[in-house]
């Protein structure tokens, strides 16, 4: 779907995957004017058809994010028909209920010429999917995180609470030297205290202590995760005591569990965290609170149990 910056886009068309054209002056490219989501379509159990998780809270998170970097948006049912008509396109390539899911990415670019700093003059909304499995190779077991002191993902003022392709590449080099020393992923601080944990290169970070549920505060340097608000909600129904606020590097000693979320890694616990000359270890009870809510959000995603909030869409 194509639109230009004061208009509204125009109804877009099913295309082969493959190349796009862009001007070498587009926003994009020059200034960095994209945002990208990343949802799942999956195949639910006993042939109950296709179904997305939440997918106009995506939809909304687009929107948010093109206020911030003065683009126009799709609207939220525009966003829900290209989604959905890209996921039907490709229904045989969603894998079977519990071997993984049909990843989808919607692309919003700044696609017009524009020499000097401005928004761009014309705008593309697009949608790609790949069928996917687990996003770490480890699957539902454990990861090892470092905790990163040299770069910062996000600032105050800046586009940390946005999905913005921008926010992307600089945190690339810190979590390839993470993985070169062995861990799965780094986990990265407040950039004006340098002690609170804001999150993962692209998952949100809970802490669990005893009945308590820590997750820090999203505030606008963090991305707000929707697996982050549905297992907020979900720890909330199973009886934790949840609380979003700040959460320092302190907050690691005495926590029992640690897992991430994500679209892509839905729920997975953290067996380790490194900071400093310090290495975390949580391995108490199996991480059983991270499983049980990992569990919990599957069950609703793939139809064991009965969508009461009504997350799931029935598409096909
Ligand atoms: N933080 C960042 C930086 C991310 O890229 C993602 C992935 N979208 C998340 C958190 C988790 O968000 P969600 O649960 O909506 O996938």
């Amino acid at each position: 779907m194509k639109c230009s910056q004061h208009d509204s886009f125009s109804e877009g068309q099913l295309t082969q995957y493959g190349n796009i054209e862009l001007n070498a002056s587009a926003g994009v490219l020059n200034y960095g004017q994209g945002l990208f989501e990343g949802l799942k379509a999956y195949r639910k159990i006993n042939g109950g058809g296709l179904a997305l998780f939440r997918p106009e809270e995506n939809a909304r998170r687009m929107q948010m994010g093109a206020e911030r970097m003065c683009m126009p948006s799709p609207t939220v049912d525009q966003f829900l028909h290209a989604v959905k008509h890209t996921v039907l396109a490709n229904k045989r390539w969603v894998p079977p209920p519990g071997k993984g899911s049909l990843y989808v990415r919607p692309l919003l670019l700044g696609s017009g010429p524009v020499l000097g700093l401005a928004p761009a003059t014309e705008y593309l909304f697009l949608v790609y999917a790949a069928p996917v499995g687990n996003y770490f190779k480890e699957g539902l077991a454990p990861i090892n995180l470092i905790i990163e002191e040299d770069t910062c993902r996000a600032t105050p003022g800046g586009t940390g609470g946005v999905k913005t392709i921008t926010n992307y590449a600089p945190v690339l080099k810190a979590q390839q030297e993470a993985k070169k020393k062995g861990f799965t992923d780094v986990l990265f601080l407040d950039s004006v205290n340098k002690i609170y944990l804001e999150e993962a290169s692209s998952s949100n970070i809970f802490l669990v202590k005893n009945n308590l549920i820590l997750t820090p505060k999203t505030g606008g340097t963090i991305l707000e995760g929707i697996t982050r608000a549905s297992i907020i909600e979900i720890a909330g129904d199973l009886g934790h005591q949840v609380e979003e606020r700040p959460v320092s590097v302190d907050d690691l000693v005495d926590a029992d569990e640690v897992f991430c979320t994500g679209t892509a890694v839905v729920v997975a616990p953290v067996s380790s965290i490194t900071y400093k000359d310090r290495r975390y270890s949580y391995n108490c009870g199996e991480h059983a609170v991270s499983r049980r809510l990992y569990k919990s959000l599957i069950a609703i995603q793939l139809g064991h149990v009965q969508d009461k909030k009504g997350w799931t869409i029935q598409i096909g």
